[in-house]
C-alpha cells in the first residue's frame, strides 16, 4: 500500500544524489561472510551478532548484506574503478538484513540509501558527503535533525588512546557488562556503541576521549571540514563520543539525529574509511561515506506523505458491453501516444459505481463511452477537480489530452 510513497521517496533521493554528480552502483544480495569480518570487524555488533551467514553446498561461506560500504569497496577494488578516474563518486538505494529485536525504526530487512566517494582525503569531498545527507533531509522539509560530528584521528593515533581508555576502565571492569569485559582487550573502542546504561555511565565519568589524541594533521582536517561546515551554514554539534560501530572509521564520523524519531532517532551515520580499501586487497585509497535508513525517514514524513495519494490520469468508464472495444482502443491510444495512465473500467457496472472508482483512483480525468457515444462517435470527459464535463469527438481526444503532461 505505501509503495507509492517510496516511490516518491525515492525518486527525489536519486535525482539529489545524482545533482552532486555521484552514479549508481547496484551489488549483489550477499557476499562472501569473510568480507564483512575483514572488513566491518569481528567485534562490531553487526558482525559478532547480527549477520545471517550460512554455508552453501560448495562449503562457501555467505551473508546476506548487513551493510553496504564493504560490497561497494569489493566492488570498486574487484572491477578497477580507481583506474578509471581520480575520484569516484558512487551512491544507492538498497536493502539489508541485520538481526537485530524488531521496534519501531528497527527491522530485520531494511533499506538505506547512502553515498561513497572514493579517492580524495581532502576535508571538502567529507564536507560535500555531510551536506548531500543534510541537503537531503532539507528538501524533505525535516526539521529538529542535528548533525553530530567527531574525528576519531587516524589509525596511527588509535593505540595509544586504547591504552589510556583500557588503563581507565580495567579498575571498574565489573561494572561492564559480558560483552563490554570481551572488547576491553580484543577492541575497547566498541565499548561506545554498548547499550547498557552502566557501561555507558562509566565512559561518561571520566574516561579518556579520542579527541585528546589525535596527530596535528589529524586536528587541521577535522578543522577545515568544521570552517567548511560553517561556511554553507550547516549547524553542528561536537560529540566527541560519536566514534560509530563499525571498525574501518578514520577521522570524521558523523551522524544525523532526529527529535521526531524517538528512541531510535539516528536519521543517518557515516564518516571516513581511509584504509578500507588497501585492507581488503585494493590500492591505497581514502574514501568517506555515509548510510542512511530509508524506513527512518518515511517514519519522520509520514504526515505529508498522508497527502500524497497515488492518483492516475485518466479512467475510462464503460458503458455496455458494445462501447467495450471502442474503450480498449482508446486507452491504449491514450498509453502509447501520450504516455499518460488510463485505467479501464473492468466489470459492467452501473455508471454511479463506476464515477465513485474513478474517485477512489484520485482520476483527473474520467472518459465516459456508452453505446450512445459509440453512435455519435462522441465521448463525455469530465474533469474529476472542477467537476465540469465537455463532449469531445472520439478523433479528437488524443488531442484533447495532449497537453496533459
Ligand atoms: P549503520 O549502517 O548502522 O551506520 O546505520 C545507518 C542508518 O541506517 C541508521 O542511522 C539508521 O537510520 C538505519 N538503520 C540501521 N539499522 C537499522 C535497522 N535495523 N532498521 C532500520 N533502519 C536501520
Amino acid at each position: 500500500m505505501d509503495t507509492f510513497k517510496w516511490e516518491s521517496v525515492e525518486k527525489q533521493i536519486h535525482s539529489l544524489i545524482k545533482n552532486y554528480g555521484y552514479g549508481e552502483i547496484r551489488t549483489p544480495a550477499f557476499e562472501e561472510t569473510g568480507l564483512f569480518i575483514r572488513g566491518v570487524g569481528k567485534d562490531t555488533d553487526v558482525v559478532s551478532k547480527e549477520m545471517y551467514s550460512w554455508k552453501d553446498q560448495g562449503n562457501n561461506n555467505l551473508t546476506l548484506k548487513p551493510e553496504l560500504t564493504a560490497p561497494v569497496v569489493r566492488s570498486f577494488i574487484q572491477h578497477n574503478l580507481g583506474r578509471l578516474q581520480p575520484i569516484n563518486r558512487l551512491y544507492y538505494i538498497d536493502a539489508l538484513f541485520r538481526r537485530e529485536r524488531p521496534q519501531k525504526g528497527r527491522q530485520r530487512q531494511f533499506h538505506q540509501f547512502g553515498v561513497e566517494a572514493f579517492g580524495s582525503e581532502n576535508p571538502e569531498i567529507d564536507v560535500e558527503v555531510i551536506s548531500v545527507a543534510y541537503n537531503i533531509y532539507k528538501s524533505f522539509g525535516i526539521d529538529g535533525m542535528v548533525v553530530k560530528i567527531n574525528s576519531i584521528g587516524s589509525p596511527n593515533v588509535r593505540p595509544k588512546y586504547l591504552k589510556e581508555l583500557r588503563v581507565y576502565l580495567k579498575p571498574f571492569s565489573k561494572r561492564l557488562c559480558k560483552t563490554c569485559n570481551h572488547r576491553l582487550d580484543t577492541n575497547a573502542l566498541r565499548i561506545f556503541d554498548c547499550k547498557n546504561q552502566n557501561c555507558q555511565e562509566l565512559l561518561d565519568e571520566h574516561a579518556p576521549l579520542i579527541s585528546d589524541f589525535l596527530s596535528d594533521d589529524d586536528k587541521k582536517h577535522f578543522e577545515k571540514v568544521l570552517q567548511l561546515l560553517d561556511h554553507l551554514g550547516i549547524p553542528y554539534l561536537l560529540d566527541f563520543k560519536l566514534v560509530r560501530g563499525l571498525d574501518y572509521y578514520t577521522r570524521t564520523t558523523f551522524e544525523i539525529t532526529s527529535s521526531e524519531l524517538g528512541s531510535q532517532d539516528a536519521l543517518c551515520g557515516g564518516g571516513r574509511y581511509d584504509n578500507l580499501v588497501e585492507q581488503l586487497g585494493g590500492e591505497p585509497t581514502p574514501a568517506v561515506g555515509f548510510a542512511a535508513g530509508m524506513e527512518r525517514l518515511l517514519i519522520v514524513l509520514e504526515e505529508s506523505l498522508q497527502d500524497l495519494r497515488k492518483s492516475i490520469d485518466i479512467y475510462i468508464v464503460i458503458l455496455g458491453e458494445r462501447a467495450l472495444p471502442e474503450a480498449l482502443k482508446i486507452a491504449h491510444n491514450l498509453r502509447e501516444k501520450l504516455n499518460l495512465t488510463v485505467v479501464t473500467e473492468p466489470s459492467q457496472r452501473g455508471v454511479k459505481a463506476q464515477m465513485k472508482e474513478a474517485n477512489r483512483q484520485n482520476a483527473k480525468f474520467a472518459v465516459i463511452i456508452g453505446e450512445n457515444e459509440i453512435k455519435s462517435k462522441f465521448v463525455a470527459i469530465k474533469d474529476m477537480t472542477k467537476g465540469e464535463q465537455v463532449e469531445v469527438k472520439i478523433t479528437s481526444i488524443l488531442h484533447y489530452f495532449s497537453n496533459l503532461n
